[in-house]
Protein backbone atom coordinates (compact mmCIF):
# COMPACT_ATOMS: atom_id res chain seq x y z
CA UNK A 1 0.00 0.00 0.00
CA UNK A 2 1.13 3.58 -0.77
CA UNK A 3 1.19 5.13 2.46
CA UNK A 4 3.09 8.37 1.11
CA UNK A 5 -0.15 10.74 0.88
CA UNK A 6 -1.59 9.50 4.17
CA UNK A 7 1.40 10.03 6.04
CA UNK A 8 1.45 13.52 4.72
CA UNK A 9 -1.97 14.04 5.47
CA UNK A 10 -1.19 12.80 9.30
CA UNK A 11 1.99 15.09 9.16
CA UNK A 12 -0.33 18.10 8.34
CA UNK A 13 -2.88 16.81 11.46
CA UNK A 14 0.11 16.56 13.67
CA UNK A 15 1.02 19.97 12.57
CA UNK A 16 -2.09 21.38 13.54
CA UNK A 17 -2.54 19.70 16.35
CA UNK A 18 1.02 20.99 18.13
CA UNK A 19 -0.06 24.32 17.10
CA UNK A 20 -3.89 24.26 18.25
CA UNK A 21 -2.52 22.23 21.74
CA UNK A 22 0.06 25.59 21.71
CA UNK A 23 -2.50 27.87 22.27
CA UNK A 24 -4.17 25.94 25.31
CA UNK A 25 -1.25 24.60 26.97
CA UNK A 26 2.85 24.35 27.08
CA UNK A 27 4.52 21.30 27.13
CA UNK A 28 5.22 19.43 30.55
CA UNK A 29 8.78 19.63 30.65
CA UNK A 30 9.41 17.61 33.57
CA UNK A 31 7.02 14.64 31.45
CA UNK A 32 8.66 14.43 28.61
CA UNK A 33 5.46 14.15 25.34
CA UNK A 34 3.22 15.59 28.15
CA UNK A 35 0.97 18.97 27.80
CA UNK A 36 -0.26 21.18 30.50
CA UNK A 37 -3.14 23.48 30.44
CA UNK A 38 -3.25 27.37 30.55
CA UNK A 39 -5.36 29.62 31.54
CA UNK A 40 -6.32 31.52 28.49
CA UNK A 41 -5.18 35.28 29.73
CA UNK A 42 -2.64 35.38 31.66
CA UNK A 43 -1.82 38.80 34.07
CA UNK A 44 -5.42 39.58 35.26
CA UNK A 45 -4.79 37.26 38.69
CA UNK A 46 -4.32 40.82 40.81
CA UNK A 47 -8.44 41.19 40.14
CA UNK A 48 -10.48 38.35 42.07
CA UNK A 49 -13.13 38.02 40.13
CA UNK A 50 -10.47 37.97 37.12
CA UNK A 51 -8.89 35.36 39.11
CA UNK A 52 -12.36 33.11 39.23
CA UNK A 53 -11.96 33.60 34.96
CA UNK A 54 -8.65 32.38 35.01
CA UNK A 55 -9.55 29.24 36.96
CA UNK A 56 -12.67 28.79 34.39
CA UNK A 57 -10.65 29.10 31.51
CA UNK A 58 -8.03 26.60 33.16
CA UNK A 59 -10.27 24.25 33.42
CA UNK A 60 -11.78 24.59 29.89
CA UNK A 61 -8.12 24.67 28.21
CA UNK A 62 -8.01 21.45 29.79
CA UNK A 63 -10.91 19.65 28.42
CA UNK A 64 -9.68 21.11 25.11
CA UNK A 65 -6.08 19.76 25.82
CA UNK A 66 -7.43 16.22 26.49
CA UNK A 67 -9.21 16.27 23.57
CA UNK A 68 -6.37 17.42 21.11
CA UNK A 69 -3.86 15.51 23.09
CA UNK A 70 -6.30 11.96 22.70
CA UNK A 71 -6.48 13.42 18.52
CA UNK A 72 -2.95 13.82 18.69
CA UNK A 73 -1.80 10.42 20.28
CA UNK A 74 -4.13 8.75 17.49
CA UNK A 75 -2.19 10.72 14.45
CA UNK A 76 1.42 9.74 16.38
CA UNK A 77 0.00 5.88 16.62
CA UNK A 78 -0.91 5.88 13.21
CA UNK A 79 2.66 7.26 11.82
CA UNK A 80 4.33 4.71 13.93
CA UNK A 81 2.45 2.07 12.05
CA UNK A 82 3.79 3.87 8.59
CA UNK A 83 7.45 3.48 9.88
CA UNK A 84 6.53 0.08 11.15
CA UNK A 85 4.69 -0.99 7.86
CA UNK A 86 1.65 -1.90 9.55
CA UNK A 87 -0.49 0.54 8.47
CA UNK A 88 -3.78 0.37 6.89
CA UNK A 89 -4.35 -3.47 8.64
CA UNK A 90 -7.65 -4.29 10.08
CA UNK A 91 -6.64 -4.59 13.65
CA UNK A 92 -9.59 -7.08 14.13
CA UNK A 93 -9.34 -9.51 10.88
CA UNK A 94 -5.84 -8.42 9.43
CA UNK A 95 -6.79 -7.92 6.10
CA UNK A 96 -6.24 -4.01 4.54
CA UNK A 97 -8.59 -1.29 5.03
CA UNK A 98 -10.43 0.54 2.37
CA UNK A 99 -8.62 3.49 0.56
CA UNK A 100 -11.64 5.20 0.57
CA UNK A 101 -11.66 4.73 3.98
CA UNK A 102 -8.33 5.85 5.25
CA UNK A 103 -8.55 8.51 2.82
CA UNK A 104 -11.33 10.16 4.91
CA UNK A 105 -9.88 8.53 7.96
CA UNK A 106 -6.17 8.61 7.95
CA UNK A 107 -6.15 7.48 11.76
CA UNK A 108 -8.36 4.57 10.57
CA UNK A 109 -7.47 1.33 12.34
CA UNK A 110 -10.44 -1.12 11.10
CA UNK A 111 -12.15 -2.17 8.02
CA UNK A 112 -15.06 -1.21 7.69
CA UNK A 113 -16.98 -4.42 8.93
CA UNK A 114 -14.75 -3.99 11.97
CA UNK A 115 -16.14 -0.60 12.91
ZN1 LIG B 1 -11.52 -6.07 9.56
Amino acid sequence: MKTEQFKKKLEAEKAKLESEMGTVGRKNLAVPGDWEAVPSEIGTESDLADQADVVMSRESNSAILADLEARYDTVMEALSRIEKKTYGKCEVCGEKIEEARLEADPTATTCVEHL
